[in-house]
């Protein structure tokens, strides 16, 4: 009989969240739950405790939790705040964390895990974006373990098993070109928010969609991939797939290539994060290769694309611009989902609010949080009086 492992989602009420419920149901015997962790969306917190039997609950709003406390019969531990996330994270009787926070908010939770030794399924790429020296260095000072979730990375992960380091040639991240592929440069100044969030492969929240459209989403990938293998940006590749069945692939110096190949569905990285390096034997629908017709792969268009250009600027500048450059995509995707700017806005803003972020190249981790919150600003005063 295996060991019992204790599980804690942070955003359990994200898509990412949901999906490791499922996840975990599927695989029930050896798992219980620890923590889970919600922004404000108490209603489903409710519906998850009584399904899953947590440990506890934190609630990050303060106005949720004490409206929770006052409703709720919930007799576990319930923990409010940022603080309660970061507790909640690191419960020492938990094994695995799975951080699916959404954007730099998941930071200091995630942190918090790496700190107390975690596994962690790692799903909120902006910790890595805005944070990845801190959070890979600190990783290794507590011998934390990050696995991805992210399907790309998780495939490379796959196809580097086994391999030497000095083997590899390149990393191809595919990317699924997102709703906008083939949409010309002329209709993109028109595009809304629901021809955005109309992602075609894969169901996924909508931060994580928009940034899809634009493919900043490819951009933070890369720069998430440089952090994870410990590879300089000229050997990450990406390449245009738009069946999404080739989750990315890894070059070898012999010419050899290896792939990563399922259907797009979140829960299989998932299940692979929480197994790692073993696998659980899953009844999720399966590929059936017969069915594929056609496997196409082309260069991404970086004109049309311009985020994937910003991410790529900001990686070679290091430091602090990855850190602004996921500070002012925040406030671009929300103003945009809010309806306040237009899709074309969304690179503009970046673009201009990163030329004028204070930069360190070898930041602390405050000085990412003070070139965060600036960057923010600078962003929202572009949008509020727009200079042109
Ligand atoms: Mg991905």
């Amino acid at each position: 009989m295996p060991e019992q492992k204790t599980i804690s989602i942070l955003g359990s009420s994200g898509s990412i969240g949901m999906q490791s419920l499922e996840v975990i149901s599927s695989i029930s015997g050896n798992y219980s739950l620890g923590f889970l962790t919600v922004n404000k969306n108490i209603d489903l917190l409710a519906q998850q405790i009584e399904k899953f039997n947590p440990y506890g609950v934190a609630i990050k709003d303060e106005k949720a939790y004490t409206e929770f406390k006052h409703k709720s019969s919930f007799k576990g531990k319930i923990l409010c705040g940022e603080e309660g996330l970061c507790e909640a994270a690191s419960y020492p009787e938990c094994d695995i964390v799975i951080s699916s926070l959404v954007g730099f908010s998941g930071v200091n939770p995630t942190l918090a895990a790496i700190r107390a030794g975690k596994t962690i399924a790692l799903a909120n790429k902006e910790t890595l974006v805005s944070a990845g020296s801190i959070i890979t260095n600190e990783a290794r000072r507590h011998s934390a373990t990050i696995i991805p979730v992210d399907s790309e990375h998780n495939a490379v992960l796959q196809c580097l098993i086994g391999e030497e380091r000095k083997s590899v040639e390149k990393i191809i991240l595919t990317a699924s070109g997102g709703p906008f592929l083939k949409t010309s440069i002329e209709e993109f100044v028109n595009l809304t928010v629901s021809d955005a969030l109309d992602h075609p492969n894969w169901s996924m929240g909508n931060k994580v969609t928009i940034d899809s459209a634009t493919m900043m989403n490819k951009g933070f990938e890369i720069i998430e991939a440089c952090w994870l293998f410990d590879y300089p940006s000229d050997k990450i590749d990406v390449l245009i797939h738009p069946q999404s069945i080739v989750h990315s692939m890894v070059q070898f110096i012999d010419g050899s290539v290896k792939a990563q190949l399922g259907p797009p569905d979140m829960r299989l990285p998932i299940a692979y994060a929480l197994s790692y390096p073993g696998r659980f034997e899953l009844s999720f629908p399966k590929l059936d290769l017969t069915q594929i017709v056609n496997l196409s792969f082309y260069h991404p268009d970086q004109s049309r694309f311009p985020c994937l250009s910003l991410a790529y600027e900001a990686l070679k500048t290091g430091g602090t611009a990855t850190s602004a450059l996921n500070a002012a995509n925040e406030i671009a995707v929300e103003a945009f989902l809010n309806e306040r700017i237009s899709f074309t806005k969304i690179p503009e803003l970046i673009a201009d609010s990163m030329a004028k972020a204070p930069y360190k190249s070898e930041p602390s981790l405050e000085d990412i949080i003070e070139c965060d919150s600036a960057t923010r600003k600078i962003c929202e005063n572009y949008i509020k009086s727009p200079v042109n």
